[in-house]
């Protein structure tokens, strides 16, 4: 079975073709500056087959782009399958689901519908995920199309987690709650760390640390998420490469009222300036950010610090949530590249019962255990993969 993977922002577009019953993985790439002049990406995996890179296609709608796609994947010289019949299913993803979807989804009518209703909470992302899906409906029709969200793997927390202490009337009246985001990756790697471990999910406590341009932390209790560190919005939690995470909301009227900020200048300050890159002044690169620090720049070093000491109190505050931890998991860019990282988060939390082998740490980028063959909570790394894990579930839903 074969699974064409569409993640559409509003003007860009990246696709996989993988077969999930194989995990492999066909072809991927990109279309950028859709409504602007098109550039065009398609890396086939296989063998012989050339690849297209950032060439130009006239890409007016998100129709277009999805057309490229489809005339790329069955090119008769460097297509990856013989006909869009191979094609037997679209998953999509989509970032918001609010309260209605606590899982993935067939789309249909109705979907479409509940979907848009969740528009208002991502106003920047749900918009252009259903414009994706509207033009594989146009270019696709009759193959089934599935909706993975990415705040539904959440939907099972609790009210004592996803409640904020604000007039209730809020939550029931205009749906201000925590919905956590990386859902789709905390469930793939959570699941994966099952499956290392040898032991079903159900009797498994997990954190796992998602640490890349953004950052999110879940607590995973018997496969279901009861915490999650991103809120309302993926503002929330750890500060992240550019974003600021928790802060006081009284210092949004004061910078506001000494600086005479607009609230967009100051949502963009807390969205695109801050984070590391606003401590460090560097860079929001945490490559860039090491280096620098070797070069003696003192707030690169400052940045990091707080960043994996942001990482390691969620780690202690969702063990403290679930009673207790078996394995700690590491994945996304930081999480699966960052070697001294890695090891700076974990190496304080032996209290806790853990010990982190160093050598089996010093890898990148593979599925392995990095803790001490002797360590109470297993430390895992991970490699996610949110793009097989929405093949995955639209495989399962449309078999
Ligand atoms: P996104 O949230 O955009 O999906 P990624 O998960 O791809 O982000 O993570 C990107 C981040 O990973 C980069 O900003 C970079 O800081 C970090 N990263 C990648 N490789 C390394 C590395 N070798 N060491 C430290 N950080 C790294």
């Amino acid at each position: 079975m074969n699974v064409l993977v569409i993640n559409a922002g509003s003007s860009s577009l990246k696709y996989q073709l993988l077969n999930p019953e194989t995990g492999d993985l066909l072809a991927k790439g990109l279309c950028e500056r859709i409504g602007i002049d098109g550039k065009f990406t398609y890396k086939p995996q296989i063998e012989d087959k050339a690849k297209l890179d950032a060439v130009d296609v006239a890409m007016p709608t998100h129709n277009e782009a999805i057309k490229a796609v489809l005339d790329a994947l069955v090119d008769p010289k460097n297509g990856v399958i013989g006909s869009m019949k191979e094609i037997d299913a679209v998953g999509h993803r989509v970032v918001h689901g609010g309260e209605k979807f606590a899982k993935s989804v067939v789309i249909n009518d109705e979907v479409m519908k509940a979907i848009e209703e969740c528009n208002p909470l991502a106003p920047l992302h749900n918009p252009a995920n259903i414009i994706g899906i509207k033009a594989c409906q146009a270019l696709m029709p009759g193959v089934p199309m599935v909706a993975v969200f990415d705040t539904a793997f959440h939907q099972t927390m609790p009210p004592v987690a996803y409640m904020y202490a604000l007039p209730y009337e809020y939550y029931e009246n205009d749906k201000v709650r925590r919905y956590g985001f990386h859902g789709t990756s905390h469930k793939y790697v959570s699941q994966r760390a099952a499956e290392m471990l040898g032991t079903p999910i159900e009797k498994l406590k997990i954190i796992s640390c998602h640490l890349g341009n953004g950052s999110s932390v879940t607590a995973v209790d018997g496969g279901k998420s009861v915490d999650t560190s991103m809120g309302f919005t993926p503002l929330a939690g750890v500060l992240m490469g550019t974003r600021a995470g928790d802060l006081d909301a009284g210092i949004i009227q004061y910078l506001m009222e000494r600086h005479g900020y607009t609230i967009e200048e100051m949502l963009t300050i807390l969205n695109k300036k801050s984070g590391v890159q606003g401590i460090s002044g560097i860079s929001s690169d945490f490559r860039d950010l090491e280096s620098a620090f070797k070069d003696g720049i003192e707030r690169a070093g400052l940045a990091v610090d707080m960043f994996n000491y942001g990482v390691k109190k969620l780690i202690g505050s969702y063990a403290a949530a679930m009673g207790g931890v078996d394995a700690i998991i590491f994945t996304a860019g930081v999480g699966e590249n960052s070697v001294s990282q890695r090891m700076a988060i974990a190496s304080g939390l032996q209290f806790m019962g853990v010990k982190m082998d160093p050598e089996a740490n010093k890898i990148r980028g593979r599925e392995v255990v990095i803790s001490a063959p002797d360590s109470k909570v297993k430390v895992l790394l991970i490699p996610t993969n949110e793009e097989l894990m929405i093949a995955l579930d639209t495989m399962n839903l449309v078999k």
